[in-house]
């Protein structure tokens, strides 16, 4: 038996650790966060808000889990002492990313001076001055502003309508990092990009497949629904490379049963195809269905078009080649396929092991080729769930924080605030970081997440921050991007509230569309401000003849009464505060087959199998258990037998091949770079490699995916050598 096989997700262990956290940041503090109405800080699953703090829109309690917690042990800290800022920026540079965030709150606004090598304490008039200074210095369109998916609805719109009116569109988020192929790939298959489920949509599924993605670590409360399907009777089917133990069995803490019998079964089903060849798989699977039988032939001729091409492409690609690119057996690829047409209501699920590639688009439109083949797509407890991954990284796009808006919604922007806004198409992330790479960014505004850390290829993206002439960031707590890639500019850090600290209640919109309402109010930290009024106020002091009164419009009623006027779907949200009313948004492709094409149809795409590099092994990077994005709250993977941060996860015959046993120390080499890391064997396919993100970001490099600008942090030709 490996290693990894006798490991159980959640269990007894999970619930001590959780219970630890608590008493760390103190049960009363933490007791507080839990049960205030506020949406989860952690993943995009969503939970908490006004129907209380650990209750899902379902009404389930307790759905909390320990990503929750974690993310308050952040949070409940006292502010940074100011000793810290006697020592110079290499010097907390010299600090791991869990080091930096346990020194505390950031509480005092701070400013680097240029040639400096400290950071200085300083009041907020002076920095929101010296910022608006410099801002109003630099030529809008040598500038960017990105922000991840951790702010608010409010916040975000005022930051993009604050970007747009100083007169750049060079506005994005982190999502083109994560899932903007989820977005490309959905929009020319249904017309729109997000989930097609509700979360109650998965109490009625008799499969969900859950692809490219690890919800044991990533998105726990998701295990729940997945244990409850088998329950019933549903079948689960999981595809990935690597042969995740939480995604085996997992003892779902919320179930005596469960815990008591040490775990449930998870998936009834397991592939690991070859890192980046599930195309072919998805090709595979759809080949079988139809020769099977059980396609859905009456929802496919009035629902759909292009199914001739897309039964063409398929009959060009004989079955071995299917097999030979993904590495798994006909009769494997026929077994599923045939649980799938035994189905009458599947989900499929995906995470960033669909979108991290240079074909992760056309990844997504297979998995939506695969759902429409037997109609799906636009009916209950069946349809698309990508698994996003920060709290409301969804919201932050539906609000407008992107470089390009729809025309009507921009049209509707320029009316209500009569202001005629930058028209050209703004920059995506790495376009931005190459842009400043090359010398042509003079400032940049950067609200939360870790942009430094989170871009690819180390050495280019410390390179590119350094360039950057001045940097305002905004955030909780200090991170490596606050300490790295400074260079010689002037910068300034300002300290924000955390959700449940806002002055004014604040919307979260999770991957199921549901936007809700947090109260925030909770008081930590003295000297640290709400995002919106941060913007309101460099709003005022940059564009000071502006139509827009940036300080009267920091306020969140009238941000969200301007959203629900400008942003199509969001209407509910101008009372919100009110009516206390959290809300499905209503125009998103749901449990009817009317799509959002300009013909009305869902839309069948052909896509072609990628090549694979020969000569080289594929890498993925992955997040381990006790990570939340770049933000590490556990230095080992209790689920990968407590690797460490520099474990390389390598398959048996790979090893062997080489002359490397477990434990030796190996080096990684890619054309953007080389680690040095410890080989761990792993239950993975062939030629296939896995090492944490964002430490193997030296390996990724700055390609993107044409049609999503998303770097394929997820298929890395390598050569591994002792
Ligand atoms: S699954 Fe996600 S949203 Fe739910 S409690 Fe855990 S971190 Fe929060």
């Amino acid at each position: 038996m490996s290693e990894s096989s006798q490991i159980v997700g959640g269990g007894p262990k999970k619930v001590l650790y959780t219970l630890a956290t608590i008493n760390r940041i103190g049960v009363g503090k933490a007791a507080k966060a839990l049960t205030a109405r506020n949406t989860c800080k952690a993943c995009a699953y969503g939970m908490g808000g006004q129907q209380g703090g650990m209750t899902n829109e379902l009404g389930e309690f307790p759905s909390v889990c320990n990503k929750s917690v974690q993310a308050q042990s952040t949070d409940i800290q006292p502010p940074i002492p100011e000793i810290v800022f006697q020592h110079t920026i290499d010097d907390l540079s010299e600090l791991s990313a869990r080091e930096l965030e346990q020194l505390g709150r950031l509480g005092t606004p701070l400013c680097k001076e240029p040639k400096s090598d400290r950071f200085v304490p300083i009041s907020w008039d002076e920095a929101l001055d010296r910022a608006a200074r410099r801002l109003a210095q630099v030529n809008p369109q040598r500038t960017f502003f990105y922000s991840s998916g951790r702010s608010s609805n409010e916040a975000g719109f005022l930051f993009q309508l604050l970007a747009r009116a100083y007169g750049t569109n060079n506005v994005n988020n982190c999502s083109y990092y994560c899932h903007q192929a989820t977005s490309e790939g959905l929009a020319t298959t249904i017309g729109k990009g997000t989930a097609t489920v509700e979360l109650e949509d998965l109490t009625g599924a008799d499969l969900i497949f859950v692809i490219g993605a690890n919800p044991s670590s990533n998105h726990p409360r998701f295990i729940h629904m997945l244990k409850n399907c088998r329950e019933r009777g549903g079948q689960v089917i999981v595809i990935n490379p690597a042969k995740e133990p939480g995604l085996v069995k997992f003892a779902v803490p919320k179930s005596p049963m469960s815990m008591l019998k040490g775990g449930s079964e998870i998936a009834s089903d397991y592939l690991q195809p070859r890192i980046g060849s599930d195309i072919a798989l998805f090709k595979g699977l759809a080949r079988a269905v139809i020769e099977q039988g059980t396609a859905d032939r009456d929802f496919i001729d009035r629902h759909s078009a292009g199914f001739d091409a897309f039964c063409a492409d398929l009959a060009r690609l004989g079955w071995d080649e299917i097999t030979a690119a993904c590495g798994i057996e006909r009769v494997e690829i026929e077994r599923v396929a045939a649980a799938y047409g035994r189905s009458r209501n599947a989900i499929f699920a995906w995470g960033m092991g669909m979108t991290h590639h240079v074909h992760g688009v056309a990844n997504v439109e297979a998995i939506a080729n695969l759902a429409l083949l037997r109609g799906m797509i636009g009916k209950r407890h069946a349809g698309l769930l990508p698994l996003r991954g920060h709290s409301n990284v969804q919201g932050i796009g539906t609000i407008g924080v992107k470089p390009v808006l729809a025309r009507d919604v921009l049209k509707r922007m320029e009316e209500a605030f009569g202001i005629t806004f930058p028209e050209e198409r703004g920059l995506d992330t790495m376009a931005c970081m190459q842009r400043a790479a090359a010398g042509g960014i003079d400032a940049a505004v950067i609200m939360g997440g870790n942009l430094c850390a989170a871009t690819p290829d180390t050495r280019f993206s410390t390179q590119a921050m350094e360039r950057i002439g001045f940097k305002l960031y905004l955030t909780t707590t200090l991170n490596l991007g606050h300490v790295n890639g400074l260079g010689e500019g002037e910068v300034i850090i300002l300290p924000v509230t955390a959700r449940d600290e806002e002055w004014e209640p604040t919307t979260q919109e999770s991957m199921f569309n549901f936007v809700r309402l947090s109260d925030g109010g909770i008081v930590r930290i003295n000297n640290v401000r709400p995002e919106s009024w941060i913007l309101g106020q460099l709003g005022r002091r940059i564009l000071p003849y502006s139509p827009i009164d940036f300080t009267a419009f920091s306020r969140h009623a009238r941000l969200r009464e301007a959203i629900a006027a400008v942003v199509p779907g969001m209407e509910d949200l101008a009372d919100i505060e009110v009516a206390k009313k959290e809300f499905h948004i209503r125009n998103r492709v749901m449990h009817a087959p009317e799509f959002s094409t300009p013909d009305g149809k869902a839309h069948f795409v052909v896509t072609p199998v990628p090549q694979a590099k020969p000569g080289r092994l594929m890498l993925a990077t992955v997040r381990s258990e006790g990570q939340f994005n770049s933000i590490i709250y556990e230095e080992t993977d209790s689920y990968r037998g407590k690797a460490g941060r520099d474990a390389i996860f390598l398959n048996a015959e790979d090893m062997a091949e080489r002359g490397i046993v477990d434990g030796q120390r190996v080096k990684l080499t890619s054309d953007a770079g080389e680690m040095m890391g410890y080989a761990k064997l792993y239950d993975l396919p062939r030629g296939s490699v896995l090492a944490y993100y964002p430490e193997a970001n030296v390996l990724v490099g700055t390609e993107v995916d044409p049609r999503s600008k998303t770097p394929a942090f997820k298929s890395v030709p390598v050569i591994v050598t002792a």
